[in-house]
């Protein structure tokens, strides 16, 4: 074995970065090449096809089969032009992936012979079997068709010879199995409870679209090492190696140069994600050797989350083509940093205006208080939910490590927002204010623009962070679909919307004026929601503590976290806002459970080979040459010397021999555990099962494992050791 380890490493020294020729041309040029945007719509569409779906755009009305008839003969045209052959209803199931499955746009035609065919109704729906993927109890063996049906707010784009069409995936009863339908709806509940609000302060607005911007992080890793470790492979994480001499203590990698191999990866991935109209931005080292961030421009909630999905796919892709892996797993290596996938969050009007930057004027900062205040909210009273959305396996092993958010979630405003949130709550009385006290508060909030300018304490360890202009949602894993993390936030908002505006207009209907009731809302929220503001550091143990005090929610237990998307709060949320069904729900929760279980079940089961088959021989091989070393010592050396020169190898013998007694013995009780474990009917108590008795056995083998690779004779270990996997590229 150790001889793979070794030819991986060798096929890495020999590896040339591969370079490619980008585009002639600058990024406009090119950018959205393959994707049926507007433009070409208006391009290639009648135009009476054009206005239809210009409609269908805007005010997510659906099209008819006549209607979407028409729009499938341009969109043949244009795609047929581009040398597509096959067509894909593209969707998000309930794992981390997406899904597709093609279909050639080939037919008989009247006279028998093949032609190209596509018309209205396949564009609109299809009728994929819905047995395979996790649908959470919903679909019955006996009624396994589920369909999809076309989002027309995402555009249609062509990977490879086949176009894409976006589409939601649901049950053949109507419930949703993928992230993308309830997202849709979290998305509408948010547009009208935020358009309802802005009404008070501008009639012209009439529509709200929230807005994100995803910071992906990833790891690289050479191919041939890759192969070399079957839990990288298997697992997408490492479940051994010991940490390098040297990692990121230095603090040397993050923003340093791009290693020109990864340049050429990363250059290409960008080009092929421009032409898919994905306006990715930035790129940089990240803190971990080996680790690194790519960022696009925000877009609206909805195509972010799509292109987030599509980013990942193309990034997949490109890796190989550079013999490299691109890592998405929270956690691959023990020690050092692990991967988000911060969810930089806003609202949006059709006014052109950023709900959550602070305006010119009183009155817009007014505005800008009552969605700031509102976003505090509704982080504190769905804080379970929202925690809920966040956690999984994967994410587990990220959560609460190095540099990481923990998993309580509190928010961080900045010195001044909060200290001018606390004002608010003191000046404004609870009884009818004189025009005096309205002066005053007005004229202390039209000074925010300048205050925020100054205001540039970031606070880098908030899991949920206020960065002038946004929110930064920190915790979301980097392997997510966002859409889960959007879903909790959005409802949540819309929830809190809601509630603001019935709150101001029973004040309103008492007599108030609209602004002192605006403010005595504001108040009564600043001060019921102060408990899930905290500016310190999130990492330190004192917040822990104080965190606990407050009565947030620390549960660290992914089953337990995950169930509190049934509490009658989060109910009232979700169910409420008719963003799931009771059965709706109770299906997601049960998949999640299952895919808890389903990890740390294949986890256990790849570590347990490992020990077994490749490091406890490795340790018996190791151990047999040092006992015939000590053999021969003592036929050569008189006693007394030998008893002294052989003292440092008979003590390792020891030491070898008692880390693989431990390792049999705890691989032994965690297959027994799994046994018992897999026998639980009920998901929930089995994932329990699985995080109590299974999970923990995952650490402490390794930690047997770990020391004897700083033990064991280099020349014989047989996996790629931390140091190689990420200091060779
Ligand atoms: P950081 O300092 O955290 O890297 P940046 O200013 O570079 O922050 O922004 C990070 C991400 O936030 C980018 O994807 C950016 O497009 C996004 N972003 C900026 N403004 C908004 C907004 N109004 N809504 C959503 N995302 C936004
Ligand atoms: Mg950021």
């Amino acid at each position: 074995m150790a001889e793979l380890r070794f030819s991986a490493l060798k096929e890495v020294f020999g590896r040339v970065p591969l370079e490619t020729t980008p585009p002639a041309n600058n990024i406009s040029k090119y950018f959205g090449i393959d994707v049926f945007n507007l433009h070409k719509m208006e391009h290639y569409l009648s135009t009476e096809a054009f206005s239809v779906i210009k409609r269908a755009i805007n005010e997510g009305k659906s099209l008819t089969l006549k209607e979407a008839d028409q729009v499938a003969i341009g969109l043949k045209a244009w795609a047929l032009e581009r040398g597509v052959t096959h067509y894909t209803h593209w969707f998000h199931p309930l794992t981390d992936g997406t899904a597709e499955k093609h279909d050639a746009f080939i037919d008989f035609g009247d006279s028998g012979h093949l032609v190209e065919n596509f018309s209205g109704g396949l564009l609109v729906q299809s009728e994929p079997d819905a047995s395979s993927f996790p649908s959470g109890g919903i679909r019955n063996t006996f009624e396994a068709r589920g369909y999809t049906a076309w989002d027309v707010s995402s555009p249609m784009f062509i990977v490879g010879n086949t176009l894409c069409i976006p589409t939601i995936f649901v049950s053949y009863t109507g419930e949703a199995l993928d992230y993308k339908a309830p997202l849709l709806k979290s998305l509408s509940e948010l547009d009208k409870a935020a358009v309802d609000i802005c009404q008070y302060f501008d009639k012209d607005v009439t529509k709200v679209v929230p807005t994100l911007g995803v910071e992906q992080e990833y790891f690289l890793v050479d191919e041939a090492l890759y192969y070399a470790r079957p839990d990288l492979a298997l697992a997408d994480r490492t479940l051994m190696g010991h940490t390098a001499s040297r990692d990121q203590q230095l603090a040397d990698n993050y923003f340093g140069s791009i290693p020109r191999r990864v340049l050429c990866f990363i250059k290409d991935f960008e080009c092929e994600a421009h032409k898919l109209g994905i306006p990715v931005k930035t790129r940089h080292n990240e803190v971990a050797p080996n680790q690194f961030e790519a960022a696009p421009i925000f877009e609206e909630v909805n195509l972010a989350v799509d292109h987030n999905q599509l980013l990942m796919d193309i990034m997949k892709r490109v890796a190989r083509k550079h013999k490299f892996r691109a890592l998405f797993h929270e956690k691959p290596y023990a020690g050092i940093n692990g991967s988000g996938k911060h969810n930089n969050w806003s609202l949006s009007t059709n006014t052109g205006v950023n709900l959550l930057s602070p305006g010119k004027n009183p009155r817009t900062n007014l505005q800008f208080l009552t969605f700031l205040v509102s976003v505090l909210k509704s982080v504190y009273e769905s804080n379970e939910m929202i925690r809920a959305s966040v956690m999984s396996e994967s994410n587990s092993w990220r959560l609460g490590g190095h540099e990481a958010p923990p998993a309580i979630i509190s928010v961080f405003l900045g010195t001044y927002l909060s200290k001018m949130l606390d004002d608010i709550s003191k000046k404004v009385s609870d009884s009818k204010m004189s025009p005096e006290q309205k002066t005053e508060l007005k004229l202390g909030i039209g000074k925010i623009p300048e205050i925020l300018l100054d205001n540039t304490d970031r606070n880098r360890t908030s899991p949920f962070a206020f960065t002038g202009n946004k929110f930064e949602f920190r915790a979301v894993g980097s392997s997510a679909n966002c859409s889960a993390a959007m879903i909790a936030l959005n409802s949540a908002v819309a929830f809190q919307l809601r509630k603001f505006k019935k709150d101001v207009d029973l004040l309103i209907s008492k007599g108030r004026g609209k602004d002192e009731a605006i403010f005595q809302v504001l108040k009564k929220s600043i001060l019921e929601s102060k408990k899930v503001r905290f500016e310190g550091d999130n990492y330190s143990a004192e917040w822990m503590k104080e965190a606990k005090k407050r009565g947030l929610c620390s549960v660290e237990s992914v089953p337990e976290s995950i169930s509190k998307y049934l509490t009658p709060e989060s109910k009232e949320v979700l169910l409420g806002g008719g963003i799931f069904s009771e059965k709706e729900l109770h299906s997601r929760v049960e998949v999640e459970y299952e895919k808890f279980t389903k990890k740390v079940q294949i986890e256990s089961r790849v570590l347990a080979d490992l020990a077994i088959n490749h490091i406890v021989p490795t340790g018996i091989k190791y151990m047999s040459s040092l006992i015939e070393n000590i053999k021969g010592m003592k036929e050569i050396f008189p006693e007394n010397e030998y008893q002294k020169l052989s003292e440092p190898e008979r003590e390792a013998v020891t030491i070898i021999s008692d880390h693989i007694i431990n390792i049999k013995k705890m691989v032994f009780e965690m297959v027994e555990e799994r046994k018992k474990a897999n026998v639980i009917e009920d998901s929930y108590k089995k994932a329990l099962a699985y995080e109590k008795n299974v999970k923990p056995y995952l650490n402490s083998i390794r930690q047997h494992i770990d020391k004897l690779e700083l033990i064991v004779d280099d020349e014989i270990w047989p996996l790629p050791k931390y140091r190689e996997l990420l200091f060779t590229r």
